[in-house]
C-alpha cells in the first residue's frame, strides 16, 4: 500500500498537475469535470485525471483502524444484495473476474435510488458517463495493487480487501453524500423541466400571436386594395357621367345615319 500511495498514485497526480500548465481550456474545472470533458477528446489527460481521482478515492476507501459496517449500512447493503454476505462475495467476484487492469466499484444509482456493483477496466470511472452513476466504494486490482503482497493471488487480496481494509464509515457517509445529492439533482432537473415548459408554451403563444397579427395585416391590406378598386371604379363611372352628352350625340347622329341606309335599301328594292 505503501509503494502503491507513493509511487503510482503520486506519479499519477504529478503527470496531471503537469499536463493542465499546458492545457489553458480546462483552467477552474473540477477534478470529475476535467475527467468527463477529457474523455472524448484527450486520453492521456483522461487517463491521468481518473486515476488520480480513482486513487485519491481508493485510499480514502481503506483504513488502518478497520471497524465492521454499521448496522445501518449491513440492513441498506442488504436491501439490495439479499444479504451483506452476498453484497461481499459479488464484489470480490467483480474484482476477481475483471481481466488486467481496472477497479471494481460499489455504485449508487441517483434515478432508480439502488445500489449496484460494476467493474471498469483501465482508468475507467461508472460516472463519467452517467452522472447518475455516483460511486460509494471501490477497490483497485491492476496488478501493482496486490503483487507485492500476494503475487498472483488476487482473490486474497480482493478478500483481506473487503474483510479488513475497508473504511465503512467512510462509504456509508459517501452513500448519504450521494443520495442527498441525487435529491437535489432530481429538484434541479425538475426545476428546469419545469422552466422549459414555460418557456414552450411562451413561444407557442408568440407564435399565435404572430399569426393572428400576420392575419391581421392581410386583412388591412385586402381593404385597401377592395377601398383602391371602388375609387377606381367611381373615377370611371364620372368619367362616363361626364361623356354623356358626347355619347348621345353620337348615338343621335348613328341613328340619322340607320334611317337613311333604310330608306335608301328600301328605294334600292322598290326599284327592283
Ligand atoms: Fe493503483
Amino acid at each position: 500500500l505503501e509503494l502503491h500511495y507513493n509511487t503510482h498514485y503520486r506519479d499519477h497526480v504529478a503527470m496531471l498537475n503537469a499536463m493542465l500548465k499546458t492545457i489553458p481550456r480546462i483552467e477552474g474545472l473540477s477534478l470529475i469535470e476535467i475527467m468527463r470533458d477529457s474523455y472524448l477528446w484527450n486520453k492521456p489527460l483522461y487517463h491521468q485525471a481518473a486515476q488520480s481521482w480513482n486513487h485519491d478515492f481508493y485510499f480514502k476507501c481503506m483504513t488502518s483502524h478497520y471497524f465492521p459496517p454499521s448496522k445501518s449500512l449491513v440492513q441498506r447493503i442488504s436491501h439490495d444484495f439479499g444479504s451483506f454476505e452476498r453484497f461481499q462475495v459479488e464484489f470480490r467476484k467483480a474484482g476477481n473476474s475483471n481481466l488486467g487492469s481496472g477497479w471494481a466499484w460499489l455504485v449508487h444509482d441517483g434515478v432508480t435510488g439502488k445500489l449496484f456493483i460494476t467493474k471498469t477496466t483501465g482508468a475507467d470511472n461508472p460516472m463519467v458517463q452517467n452522472e447518475d452513476h455516483r460511486p460509494i466504494l471501490v477497490m483497485d486490482v491492476w496488478e501493482h495493487a496486490y503483487y507485492l503482497d500476494y503475487h498472483n493471488r488476487r482473490k486474497d487480496y480482493t478478500e483481506a480487501f473487503v474483510t479488513q481494509l475497508v473504511d465503512w464509515k467512510f462509504v456509508e457517509e459517501n452513500l448519504q453524500r450521494v443520495e442527498a445529492e441525487a435529491v437535489l439533482l432530481a429538484k434541479a432537473r425538475e426545476q428546469a423541466r419545469i422552466e422549459e415548459e414555460a418557456a414552450k408554451r411562451e413561444r407557442e403563444r408568440k407564435e399565435a400571436e404572430a399569426i393572428v397579427e400576420a392575419a391581421r395585416i392581410e386583412r388591412l391590406r385586402r381593404e385597401a386594395e377592395e377601398a383602391e378598386e371602388a375609387a377606381r371604379r367611381e373615377q370611371e363611372l364620372l368619367w362616363l357621367v361626364e361623356q354623356e352628352p358626347i355619347i348621345e350625340e353620337v348615338n343621335a347622329t348613328a341613328t340619322e345615319i340607320v334611317i337613311e341606309v333604310s330608306e335608301a335599301d328600301q328605294s334600292q328594292e322598290n326599284h327592283a
